[in-house]
């Protein structure tokens, strides 16, 4: 009795009349030692109990489905934990096993792969738009973290393809369009073109059953005609290779229908045009010998010219290599050739796949990293010798994306950088969702805001009426869109702060009238705008509250009183630069002006405070720095700034009349003098005055030390 039944008899739920099963035990027996296969068996026979009383919608028993899922990845001698999540990944999703049952039985790393493929089959393809597609693409591989999550959905993809027959006309259309759209170009992406080829052909023929079976017809047709011929050159081939010493297989290549229909289409040439043509493929030792072929062919038939593809020295972007050339064959028949040595043709075939293939002398628990890791070294390789960066580049973002990948509650895929939140998430959807965001759901679950994104999630942002943007926001946020979004929004809230400080303003100074903006009324209010030339009241009162207009002026012209002389812009908003928009006011402690070295103080209720640096009060920066900003002065400012200095002057009658006149004399006013002491012959005399900068108040301090009765000149701090 064979290694296979003696297995077969063992397994109490398999019948001897099992053929996928069998199948699968003689295709493991090939490659894997025994200790492996049995390890399997016992996967098949946890997931045959699971899936037991199960049926496929071909009637037969589920179990079948994951054994032809695994036989597929045993064909490309993909390694034991492959072949055992492959038997068990339906496993979680439809029976009552759970993850745990199965890393309990199996280890960790089954189960994670079982778990990539749960992952994968529970996010849904919805829409059918191109760019759609490749984000789905895209966020299919993200997903994964193993490769072989990928090569387990793409065999049971295949399976389905295979059974779908068995379904209903118009889930067969979609099933076959998705295949089309998404999986056929995910094999294709990772090299594995004897999948992409089948899932190509069979999404083909569900999808357009008429054009299918005409093609398939016709194709036929002429490889029965063409059968002596390629037969004929084979020989022949044979024949030259074989004068010349080099051993090589030589097979007459099959032609896929998808491809031929996919040329039809889109080069708009005739089936004869493509089924006419022969494809021949010769598979060699070693490359020398593949350069070696390529002379010989040569030498036999002419080459078309500008048909030559060197393929080997610069690989396709999936990895492949191949010489490819195209002969007048016998009677001016297009020949097309392609010569590669045996391991490029198992690249060619298996893509990625080859590289979590089987190897007898690997350590038996060599991680999925390391294997990772290997494969991109041997990526790495290929970039050296010649290949195009964009290989590289684009399958590091394909399997170690920046990028994750969620849902719309359309079903819409929103692309967003690694640690994205929720709130960067409804800012890519819009700005005013982003604004408004009050709360969000994951994959209907409610969640915190700051909560960061994953692969494959339905984000659904819930939002408030009047809900505006948390500062607090930015500490979290990971996309400019999101921190530009919110930044803007602080502006206009300054500008609205602003409105609410200038209706303050306006209405105190009224009431200090005796009146208020109530008893202005609305009827005077709107005159009043139009003679400003203002459309609303908030346009006003924000002119307050930026210090554009004054509120003792606006408040008489609203009352009727002194009407002549409205406050006109006074530009305080310009005088520091960066600070458009802002609520600006200049400190009363240590009073700057324009030259004065500068900072701004942040104040809730006042916008932006400036100090001189020399301030006592920046003493407050070290216990908040984060209210502080660096601010200069604009370079021409046209108003005046309070400022003050200290005078000692001796007590001579009619000094304080000489200081203040000497300070007239240099084109500033006094606004206030106070005496701050008075001894025996000296006074200390505080000068409030109206200066345009810092060299007028020089020159002012100047002229007043240079008086007689003047002892001592200063400022504070100064
Ligand atoms: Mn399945």
């Amino acid at each position: 009795m064979d290694y296979a039944a003696t297995l077969l008899s063992r397994l109490p739920g398999a019948s001897r009349r099992d053929h996928g099963l069998r199948n699968l035990i003689a295709s493991l027996e090939s490659y894997l030692p025994p200790g492996q296969i049995s390890m399997i068996m016992q996967a098949y026979e946890f997931g045959a109990a699971a899936h037991a009383g199960q049926r496929r919608k071909t009637g037969e028993a589920y179990i079948s489905h994951p054994v032809a899922v695994a036989q597929n990845l045993a064909e490309m001698h993909l390694d034991a934990q492959a072949i055992a999540a492959a038997i068990l990944h339906d496993v979680v999703e439809d029976t009552d096993a759970s993850l745990d049952d199965v890393e309990e039985k199996f280890g960790a790393e089954i189960a994670q792969l079982v778990d990539g493929v749960s992952k994968l089959d529970q996010i849904q393809f919805r829409s059918r738009a191109e760019a759609q597609a490749e984000s789905f693409r895209k966020m299919m591989l993200a997903m994964i973290g193993d490769i072989r999550v990928i090569l387990v959905k793409l065999a049971d993809r295949l399976h389905n393809m295979k059974t779908l027959d068995a379904m209903p006309a118009e889930k067969r259309t979609r099933i076959a369009r998705e295949t089309l759209d998404i999986y056929a170009p995910i094999a294709n992406r990772l090299g594995i073109n004897r999948m992409k080829v089948e899932l190509q052909d069979l999404g083909f023929r569900y999808l357009y059953p008429m054009r299918y079976r005409v093609l398939d017809r016709a194709l036929r047709k002429s490889k029965g005609s063409q059968r002596q011929i390629v037969k004929r050159i084979s020989e022949e081939f044979s024949k030259t290779l074989s004068d010349e010493g080099i051993e090589g297989d030589i097979v007459g290549r099959e032609k896929h229908l998808y491809s031929i229909y996919k040329k039809m289409a889109e080069k708009r040439r005739t089936l004869r045009d493509i089924v006419d043509v022969y494809g021949f493929r010769i598979i060699v030792d070693d490359v020398g010998n593949c350069y070696k072929v390529l002379g010989l062919v040569h030498g036999l038939y002419k080459p078309v010219p500008g048909r030559f593809k060197d393929y080997i020295a610069i690989p396709r972007v999936n990895g492949y290599q191949s010489l490819h050339t195209t002969l007048f064959g016998p009677k001016g028949l297009p020949l097309e050739i392609q010569i590669r040595t045996r391991e490029m043709d198992r690249v060619a075939e298996s893509g990625v796949a080859s590289h979590w293939q089987y190897k007898a002398d690997d350590p038996a628990d060599a991680t999925p990293q390391r294997r990772a890791r290997e494969w991109l070294a041997n990526l790495d390789e290929l970039q050296r010798s010649g290949t195009s960066e964009e290989f590289l580049e684009s399958v590091k973002v394909d399997l170690f994306p920046d990028r994750i990948y969620v849902f719309t509650p359309k079903g819409d895929i929103m692309p967003l950088p690694k640690g994205a939140t929720t709130v960067d998430f409804a800012y890519a959807v819009h700005t005013d969702i982003g604004n408004r965001c009050v709360a969000a759901k994951i994959d209907r679950g409610l969640v915190p805001l700051r909560t960061p994104l994953e692969n494959g999630q339905s984000v659904e942002i819930i939002t408030g009426r009047g809900a505006k943007p948390n500062p607090n926001w930015l500490t979290f946020v990971r996309t400019a869109k999101a921190r530009t979004a919110i930044r803007q929004y602080m502006k206009q809230m300054r500008s609205s702060e602003s409105i609410d400080l200038g209706k303050r303003l306006l209405d105190r100074t009224l009431k200090d009238l005796g009146s208020s903006l109530r008893k202005v009324g609305k009827v005077r209010m709107k005159a009043a705008l139009e003679e400003l030339g203002l459309k609303e009241t908030s346009d006003l009162f924000e002119q307050h509250g930026l210090g554009e207009r004054l509120a003792p002026l606006t408040a008489r012209f609203l009352l009727g009183i002194n009407a002549e002389g409205v406050a006109e812009t006074s530009k305080a908003s310009l005088v520091i630069a960066g600070t458009e928009g802002m609520v600006v006011s200049y400190a009363k402690c240590c009073y700057p002006i324009p030259g004065d070295d500068v900072m701004g103080y942040l104040s809730s209720g006042r916008g932006v405070v400036i100090h001189r640096n020399c301030c006592g009060n920046l003493i407050n920066f070290r216990k908040q720095p984060e209210k502080w900003i660096a601010i200069s002065w604009e370079k021409d400012i046209d108003i005046e700034f309070a400022s003050q200095i200290q005078t000692d002057t001796q007590n001579r009658p009619g000094v304080l009349a000489e200081v203040a006149a000497t300070i007239a004399d240099c084109g500033s006013n006094i606004e206030q003098v106070e005496v701050l002491g008075r001894h025996e012959d000296c006074s200390v005399l505080s000068f409030l005055l109206q200066v345009r900068d810092r060299t007028h108040l020089a020159q002012i301090m100047r002229n007043v030390r240079n008086m007689k009765n003047v002892i001592r000149v200063s400022r504070d701090c100064a």
